[in-house]
């Protein structure tokens, strides 16, 4: 793309994505308190956890998971490691993590790239711990591993917020694995 045609767009704090804490801790203590209130079998929470994640990719651990909030907490009062932390954790999590993980590359909503507006500046990269960890992966070079269709992207859309020129979208995907 020609340099000279490149225009910075101002950046909006996105509404959703700045209170996904607050969404993930409301449906978190809601969904404990049923589960105990209701003594429901963690078999129907898997089965949950697999139909979100087909839906929308692995959005329970950060969405939805009253121990992934408690996690995340945790996670941040060391903040020279919770990339690291933060990757194990929803590598690794349980196994909502890993069927929703693999689900990641086939679920109907995700992450897009267009390429036509992007500056290449890097900062979805930056926001993201699977690129920042690991520099085979990149949300913008085409070249690399895409870090939104991995088992440990959490679907956290910091991604989607860093962007400055909504090159990152999370809608209906279009199909690339
Ligand atoms: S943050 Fe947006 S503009 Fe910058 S490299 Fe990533 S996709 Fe491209
Ligand atoms: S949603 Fe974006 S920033 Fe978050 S883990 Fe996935 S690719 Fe990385």
């Amino acid at each position: 793309m020609n340099p000279k045609k490149i225009k910075i767009k101002a950046k909006k704090s996105h509404p959703i994505i700045s209170k996904r804490r607050l969404i993930q801790a409301i449906i978190g203590g809601v969904m404990f308190y049923i589960i105990h209130y209701f003594d429901i079998s963690l078999w129907y929470v898997l089965i949950l956890g697999t139909i979100t994640g087909l839906v929308f990719g692995k959005v329970f651990c950060r969405w939805m998971c009253p121990l992934g909030f408690i996690m995340e907490v945790f996670m941040n009062m060391n903040p020279e490691e919770k990339f690291k932390q933060t990757y194990q954790y929803h590598k690794l999590g349980c196994p909502i993590a890993w069927v929703s993980g693999f689900l990641n590359k086939i679920s109907i909503f995700g992450i897009n790239f267009n390429q036509n507006d992007c500056t290449h500046c890097g900062l979805c990269d930056t926001a993201c711990y699977i690129s920042t960890l690991n520099k085979d992966f990149s949300l913008h070079k085409q070249e690399k591993k895409n870090p939104a269709t991995q088992l440990s992207c959490s679907k956290c859309l910091l991604c989607v917020e860093a962007c400055p020129q909504n090159s990152l979208k999370y809608e209906f995907r279009k199909l690339k694995l």
